[in-house]
């Protein structure tokens, strides 16, 4: 019998769902499917379990953060997936947002500069089952060329502008969400549509404050 602390995590995630994504206008079936399937606990910290669910992001490992619930989903929503996608995130910290890309694409490829981080998140999410995610350490400013093209392409920390490494591996056809601001840690959520070879075309959709994006194309 389930133990009355999963009931109310459950509890939790079903409020998540209703008031945080649904009430805020995620239509998503994909989205709001994988948001309930993926357990939000096991990618926080042991002291912080009870507030997994909350309306907020929350601290990770080395001063970074698992970002809002609402976030996650409407970054994930704004890249119009299609379960035949291959997709490319900047910054796995917790691992959790990998995660959620997982349950509605094929591969997900998956870059973080901190060593400790992409350790913990590719433990963790073996851990927990998921195969179809490759976690590598890096620099995520230049992407990573290997595995290109990339459908969709997700930065989950702010740059001062789009990466042009990350254009390139864009597959045409490809969207990219990216924060993107003059200030360390505001930005606005833009995503950039690559039409043909030469052409993007971008759009803003909304303000947003992450941590900052480190690299040779970043800060
Ligand atoms: N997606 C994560 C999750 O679900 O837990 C949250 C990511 S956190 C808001 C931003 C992450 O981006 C941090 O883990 C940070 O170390 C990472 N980061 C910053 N600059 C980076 C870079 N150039 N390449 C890869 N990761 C980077």
């Amino acid at each position: 019998m389930k133990s009355s602390y999963l009931n109310t995590l459950d509890h939790q995630r079903d409020i998540m769902i209703r008031d945080h994504l649904l009430g805020r206008g995620i239509r998503d079936q994909a989205v709001l499917k994988a948001m309930r399937e993926v357990p939000r606990e096991d990618f926080v910290g042991e002291r912080i379990l009870e507030r997994a669910y909350g309306d907020h992001p929350l601290p990770i490992a080395e001063g970074q953060t698992i970002s809002q619930p609402y976030i996650v989903a409407y970054m994930t929503e704004a890249l119009e997936l299609d379960a035949a996608d291959r997709v490319l995130e900047i910054g796995t910290g917790s691992g959790y947002a990998a995660a959620v890309l997982s349950r509605i694409v094929t591969t997900v490829y998956s870059v973080e500069r901190l060593s400790g981080l992409a350790q913990a998140a590719r433990q963790r999410l073996e851990l927990l089952g998921y195969t179809n995610i490759v976690v590598h350490e890096g620099d995520g400013t230049l992407g990573w060329p290997e595995h290109a093209p990339y459908d969709a392409i997700v930065v989950t920390a702010g740059a001062p502008k789009v990466p042009q490494p990350l254009l390139e591996q864009l597959a045409i056809g490809g969207r990219l969400v990216i924060p993107v601001g003059r200030s360390y840690d505001v930005q606005d959520l833009v995503r950039v549509r690559r039409v043909s070879e030469h052409d993007y075309r971008s759009e803003q959709l909304c303000g947003v404050r992450f941590v900052p994006l480190i690299g040779a194309a970043g800060w």
